[in-house]
């Protein structure tokens, strides 16, 4: 149990629900629901996968990898999160989330984005499902992401910038929190596994779809079980859904990589297990980037879906019980690392992906490791990032 959510919330000292008295109604009116009518209802469970199989195109592949494997003297796989519809794992949690807003009765969806994979994923949802939908985005992430942003609105949301703070994502979630308080018609829709209870327990719910399909998958090619999974992690989710079928099984090493950004004696990086202390961040106690008075100190990663200043407590909770390793990767081994498997697997993946894979160069693997990787998303978004410095580089 020691890994798992306890009934108050808590993974061992992390968690829990540091809320403002006029969210409590939201949040016992969401425990309630999810647990009786969501969690294990099988008509619920049932409405849930098949909207993953058909529409996002579930299960995603485990790739082999050969010249990787050749290269790093293991066996490798990679975990495609990459294929799914809107091109990440963002979109199992927002669909997942949106059954819990219609069994609520919600007819709005508010969400709150960074890099717009989130704000796709629940733009893309509210118009299979005709929610109305508004997605709050910090001035600074508005500028930087423009495609998404498009993307956005031709689903039919609307986008609101967010000018307060550091004009990024922690500012658009403390304007989604402010919004929610004075809309209990809305549902909240938090894309990662961050926030106060019950919503990192919920999204790594929706999110462990990943472990299940690798056991399978790895049984299915005659293995027992991987020795390694391997995830970045910003917020936490596509990591907590890769381990979660096997934080009890200890013969699986589970290995989550932060973004060092420019690197971690410097302040520009997003590692918050590696370079913060605990603390309370948007209602739930967990590690995170701070200043010596408390100040949320801002976070930076090249990779947009990275650059948040906090973890999710699970995990906060998987470092201190030493279940998970914890590493980094600066801006620059993630590009190499991204521009690598272009070359010898013909896939383009995501910035922050891109963190995962450069883990291979920095454990040691045994001869016949089964290594998976989880590849969260593709990286059409990033290619003017790419075109950038691969042309700095000069091999472009
Ligand atoms: C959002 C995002 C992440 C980081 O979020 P987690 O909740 O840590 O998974 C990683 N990869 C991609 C492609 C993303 O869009």
């Amino acid at each position: 149990m020691k890994y798992f959510v306890d009934e108050n919330g808590f993974y061992g000292k992390f968690g829990g629900s540091f809320i403002p008295e006029m969210l409590n109604h939201n949040i016992n009116e969401l425990i309630n629901t999810y647990n009786q009518k969501c969690k294990k209802n099988h008509d619920f469970q049932k409405l849930y996968r098949k909207i993953l199989k058909n529409y996002v195109g579930r299960p995603t592949p485990l790739f082999f990898c050969k010249k990787y494997s050749e290269i790093y003297n293991a066996k490798i796989f990679l975990k495609r999160e990459d294929l799914n519809h809107t091109g990440s794992h963002k979109i199992n949690n927002a669909i997942g989330q949106s059954l819990i807003a219609k069994q609520l009765g919600k007819k709005h969806i508010i969400a709150e984005t960074g890099a717009g994979q989130h704000g796709v994923a629940v733009a893309t949802i509210c118009a299979l499902m005709d929610f109305k939908c508004i997605i709050f985005m910090g001035e600074l992430d508005i500028l930087r992401q423009q495609t998404n942003v498009v993307r956005m609105k031709m689903l039919g949301a609307k986008v609101v910038s967010v000018s307060s703070g550091n004009k990024t994502l922690k500012d658009a979630v403390n304007e989604s929190i402010r919004y929610w308080i004075n809309h209990h018609e809305s549902y909240y829709l938090i894309g990662s596994t961050v926030g106060p209870h019950p919503y990192p327990q919920i999204v790594c719910d929706f999110q462990s779809i990943i472990s299940e399909e690798i056991q399978l998958q790895i049984e299915e090619k005659g293995y027992l079980n991987p020795d390694y999974i391997i995830s970045c992690v910003g917020g936490g989710s596509n990591a907590a859904g890769s381990f979660y079928h096997f934080l009890n099984n200890k013969s699986v090493k589970l290995i989550a990589v932060e973004a060092a950004g420019l690197g971690i004696k410097t302040k520009k990086n997003a590692a918050s297990i590696c370079c913060g202390s605990k603390g309370i961040l948007h209602g739930s106690m967990t590690m995170l980037l701070q200043d010596k008075d408390g100040q949320v100190l801002p976070a930076y990663s090249i990779s947009p879906g990275l650059d948040y200043p906090g973890i999710g407590p699970m995990h906060a909770n998987l470092f201190e019980k030493k279940r998970a390793t914890f590493i980094n990767s600066t801006d620059e081994e993630a590009l190499i690392s991204a521009y690598e498997l272009m070359k010898l697997e013909g896939i383009i993946p995501a910035l922050e992906s891109a963190h995962a894979l450069s883990a291979l160069k920095k454990i040691s693997f045994k001869k016949n490791d089964i290594v998976v990787i989880t590849l969260s998303g593709r990286g059409d978004k990033d290619i003017h990032t790419y075109e950038k410095f691969f042309k700095k580089f000069q091999v472009l």
